[in-house]
């Protein structure tokens, strides 16, 4: 192979990180405390999860379970899926998707675009339901021959992505310099590994999970109660079962935030910071203010921000959908299109 040009890289793999982490100014004008945004939406295939997508395929292949000709299955919310059929697509393996059907059109076209098959099933049904996106996922395992389960749910290398990557970059870039991290809870992979990383560095640094209204991970951790979740339309967040992937001793204090909250701080990133976010990000943000207002002194606060507002066009950022499903009023946000004719 000749010498590579300079200022390439090889693929599209090592592309991944390096992404920026910029302050907040205007969302955050009525709070002393400062809060920085790590923009995840960065990354090649538009979130967090490239790195965890990676770091499972190498796990995997090290470990002797993916091979020449493997197909791996996963179950995701979509970003997850994108991570692992971008490397995939340059290490020629095979991919399934089970999504579960509440997820945004955006994101199954983005994972047929990388070439892999999707199958769509139920949200609104218990895990252990065999429609439930977990049962069909091993279902599909079972019957596939060369398959590989990414299982980001219990697979250690979930973390361990944000452990080896995201964690020692954000140490790099800041030098440490922040007091709180804050992070959405979907796997638990972003904030227990980040979180790990960082409080074996310094203790004192504050780990707060934001969790949305209908997840079950709220009340357990406040409460050590088990409650029955119920659907909320945020994406990539909250749980209604807990992951092995999710260590909840690392974790601070958590917040509680809702879909119309964490919808409107999404289009007010967008329309007045111009970060390019989707609907996770609000909430994180959301959840990061509702923290700092809980605070007795002003502190630094660093934000995860997952994926961008591109997989969420056809929702957060179309009126119609935010009305018909009542976060949006009628008068609100009227006659930002025109069509001349
Ligand atoms: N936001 C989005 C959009 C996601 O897809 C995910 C992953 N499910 C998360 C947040 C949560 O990240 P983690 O799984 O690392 O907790």
């Amino acid at each position: 192979m000749p010498k590579l040009m300079p200022g390439a890289v090889p693929s599209i793999i090592e592309a991944i990180g390096s992404t920026p982490i910029v302050r907040l100014n205007a969302v955050t004008a009525d709070i002393e405390s400062e809060i920085y945004v790590k923009v995840e939406y960065m990354n090649p295939a538009g979130s967090m999860k490239d790195r965890v997508g990676l770091n499972i395929i190498r796990d995997a292949e090290e470990r002797g379970m993916l091979g020449p000709g493997g197909t791996i299955i996963e179950a995701t919310s979509g970003n997850t899926g994108a991570g692992l059929a971008m490397v995939a697509a340059i290490r020629g393996y095979k991919c399934i998707f089970v999504m579960p059907d509440k997820m945004s059109q955006e994101k199954v076209s983005a994972l047929r675009a990388y070439g892999a098959k999707v199958v769509i099933c139920p949200t609104a049904v218990e895990p252990s339901d065999p429609r439930s996106y977990y049962s069909v996922a091993k279902r599909l395992v079972e019957e596939t021959p060369g398959a590989f389960y990414a299982n980001q749910y219990h697979n250690p290398a979930n973390p361990e992505a944000h452990y080896v990557s995201t964690g020692p970059e954000i140490w790099d870039q800041t030098k440490g310099e922040f007091d709180v991290f804050a992070s959405g809870m979907g796997t638990g992979g972003t904030l227990s590994g980040c979180g790990r990383y960082f409080k074996e560095r310094k203790p004192e640094i504050q780990i707060v999970g934001v969790d949305p209204v209908g997840s079950l991970y709220y009340e357990y951790v406040k409460t050590g109660r088990m409650t029955k979740a119920f659907s909320y339309y945020v994406e990539g967040i909250g749980e209604d079962f807990l992951p092995s992937t999710m260590n909840l001793d690392i974790l601070d204090d958590i917040v509680q935030v809702d879909d119309r909250e964490c919808f409107m701080m999404t289009r007010e990133l967008v329309r007045r910071e111009g970060i390019f976010c989707g609907g996770s990000c609000g909430a994180a943000v959301m959840g990061a203010i509702k923290y700092a207002r809980s605070l007795d002194e002003p502190k630094r606060i660093l934000v995860l921000l997952p994926d961008n507002a591109q997989k969420y066009l056809s929702k957060i950022f179309n009126d119609d959908w935010m009305r018909s499903n009542g976060f949006l009023d009628e008068r609100e946000n009227e006659g930002t299109v025109a069509h001349i004719l």
